[in-house]
């Protein structure tokens, strides 16, 4: 390409909102056939509220009392959205000591001599409590695209919690753009199979990976550009850096960490996915206008 219809794609990029920080990167653009999406704050708003609070007691205040005891020393998204609920009901976070955020699994602590835990099925599970009596809960929350969170004092378990996180309102027409332009869709996120088969089926993405811990995004990217995928990673948070690296072009979301916008090749100034979708249009513009 010459430098001169590269200068002026990465013009028309911009006023996109596709901050272009690579140069090579609007070449590559055009050329992608798969792009993966991170879900909390890529697909969804990344501001996730607690839409339901089911306690095997009945004591649903005392149940988030306790989730926020542990939740209000995490800066995870889902923390926050346990805090605020607290506050607004006007549960007092219990004391909780010891605390710990374990990696896609959740967080503990120690209340009244014993440990507490809050996190997945998986994790609980792992963990030697039996979940079975939370199951109708669970599926309630999980057919709302919500994220269900399971509180375990000691062996005893005490409820489970629904986060959701809205669906950005154009993430499903940003989807449509890139199977209008023949590319294939895949999400990949940390999150139960469940609830990443609800975000897929209201947004239209092909294919889903769920509970893939963050260090093994980046493996995802790898493996499908060794099927010989050109890849695109969209992503917003620390833990997409390195699938952000790993991928031919990688796109941060603007108002996401510092970490993912200096990993990605193309930065989204809009928050939208509709920058991908235009970033590729205007790279196979380019690109046709050089040959
Ligand atoms: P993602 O950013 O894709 O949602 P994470 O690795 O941050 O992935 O989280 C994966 C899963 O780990 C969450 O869906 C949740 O089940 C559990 N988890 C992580 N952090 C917390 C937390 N602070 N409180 C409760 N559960 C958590
Ligand atoms: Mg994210």
């Amino acid at each position: 390409a010459t430098p001169m219809s590269v200068m002026v794609g990465v013009g028309k990029a911009a006023e996109y909102g596709a901050l272009i920080r690579q140069g090579d990167a609007l070449q590559t653009a055009g050329k992608l056939d798969l792009v993966i999406l991170d879900k909390t704050g890529t697909i969804t708003e990344g501001h996730p509220a607690v839409t339901s609070v089911h306690s095997v007691e009945g004591d649903e205040q005392q149940l988030l009392a306790l989730a926020a005891g542990l939740e209000q020393h995490s800066e995870h998204p889902l923390a926050e959205a346990i805090v605020n609920h607290a506050k607004e009901l006007n549960a007092e976070p219990l004391k909780v000591t010891g605390f710990e955020a374990l990696n896609g699994k959740g967080v503990a602590g120690q209340f009244e001599g014993e440990p507490v835990r809050l996190g997945n099925r998986r994790w609980l599970e792992a963990e030697g409590l039996s979940l079975d009596g939370l199951s109708d809960a669970e599926h309630a929350i999980t057919e709302q695209a919500g994220t269900p969170l399971f509180l375990a004092h000691g062996t005893k378990l005490l409820g489970v919690l629904g986060v959701a996180d809205a669906i950005k309102a154009d993430s499903e027409a940003a989807i449509q753009r890139l199977h209008d332009a023949g590319i294939r869709v895949m999400m990949v996120t940390g999150d139960i199979s469940a609830t990443a088969r609800a975000i897929s089926a209201k947004t239209g993405i092909d294919d889903y990976r769920a509970e893939v811990l963050p260090e093994d995004k980046a493996d995802v990217v790898n493996e499908m550009r060794s099927k010989g995928y050109t890849v695109a990673m969209v992503g917003d948070g620390i833990n997409d850096a390195p699938a952000l690296a790993a991928s031919d072009v990688g796109f941060a979301i603007g108002t996401g960490t510092d970490v993912a916008i200096e990993s990605a090749a193309i930065t989204l100034m809009r928050g939208s996915l509709h920058g991908v979708p235009d970033a590729i249009e205007v790279s196979r513009a380019t690109v046709k206008n050089i040959h």
